[in-house]
């Protein structure tokens, strides 16, 4: 049995906002979909039972009223707009417990041992999420809703987040802005939404624009030179990613060029360089990825560099 985990759970189909929205339950289908098809999921360690995310786990993340919000505001029929892009309907908190609840248990399985590293299928999607706000499709900021539970009960003191979706994640950069243990490296398409990220906000954010148009050599050299050097800097006990495959060429959502071959690229570096450096210990967490053909291939593309198969 591979010690790489695929962990999903069947919650996260059920938040569907209208039937037109990018932000679908599609998305995972087609991983699922892709991933069994492929036969991978006979070389995984999967997982779809992941407990719900509880309040003070959350707390970390988000302030306490916010979480209490969420909970109060989610309506019991119709659908309920946060923002013109975020939208509860009656299933939406579930699903968003169901997501931090997968990287939480991620993150205890890697720590304990018991996994090498896990790529977490789950929706909605985080990194756009702050301390006190939802927006971009985004609820609970997953990974950072992880990266601080593996400070806090995994005893950890330092932990990086590599950040490859096409969207600046915001939420994350506002969560770990005033918290040195938690470096976070990102890069993306600029300028799109959310049309911010491209001002030095601390010593342990460090962002990359990119002009629409810029492809996957432009990323790789970028890691070489860039992100290895900062991770040898921080030197983190585990790395979480922000896995969104929307910079992918075929995604109409945003403008990059990476390929397939990139995304397996890129995590086979940051695979290797965790073996050598932090245990192996990685979680990555599904952020974006719009265009079903090409998010099923590149997420297969990750896992596969993940486990080394
Ligand atoms: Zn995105």
């Amino acid at each position: 049995m591979s010690r790489t985990a695929f962990i999903t759970h069947p919650d996260c189909l059920l938040h569907r906002v209208g039937s037109i929205h990018p932000e679908s339950p599609d998305r995972i289908t087609e991983i699922l979909d892709q991933l069994t098809g492929s036969g991978l999921d006979g070389l995984l360690d999967m997982r779809d039972d992941v407990p719900q995310a509880a309040p003070e786990q959350l707390y970390r993340a988000h302030s306490p009223a916010y979480v209490d919000d969420l909970f109060e505001i989610s309506p019991e029929t119709g659908i309920r707009h946060l923002d013109p892009d975020t939208a509860m309907m009656p299933q939406t908190l579930r699903a968003a417990l169901r997501a931090a609840g997968a990287g939480i248990h991620a993150t205890e399985l890697v720590l304990d041992g018991r996994i090498h590293n896990a790529f977490c299928a789950v929706r909605p999607p985080g990194h756009h999420a702050e301390r006190l706000r939802a927006m971009g499709f985004c609820f609970f900021n997953n990974v950072a809703v992880a990266a601080h539970h593996a400070l806090a009960v995994g005893g950890l003191e330092r932990v990086s987040i590599i950040d490859f979706d096409v969207h600046h994640g915001n939420g994350t950069e506002n969560i770990f802005i005033a918290e040195p243990r938690v470096q976070m490296l990102g890069f993306f398409q600029h300028p799109l939404y959310p049309y911010c990220g491209t001002k030095v906000v601390a010593p342990n954010i460090l962002n990359s624009a990119f002009p629409a148009g810029t492809r996957g050599d432009k990323v790789r050299e970028l890691l070489t030179h860039v992100w290895i050097p900062a991770l040898e800097r921080h030197a983190p006990q585990m790395i979480f990613i922000s896995a969104g495959f929307d910079a992918h060429y075929e995604d109409e959502m945003a403008s990059m060029g990476l390929v397939d071959a990139d995304y397996a690229w890129i995590t086979r570096e940051l695979r290797q360089w965790a073996d050598a450096h932090c245990g192996g210990r990685i979680v990555s967490m599904l952020e974006g990825g719009y265009s079903l053909p090409a998010l099923g291939r590149s997420a297969l593309a990750h896992i596969r560099a993940l486990a080394d198969i």
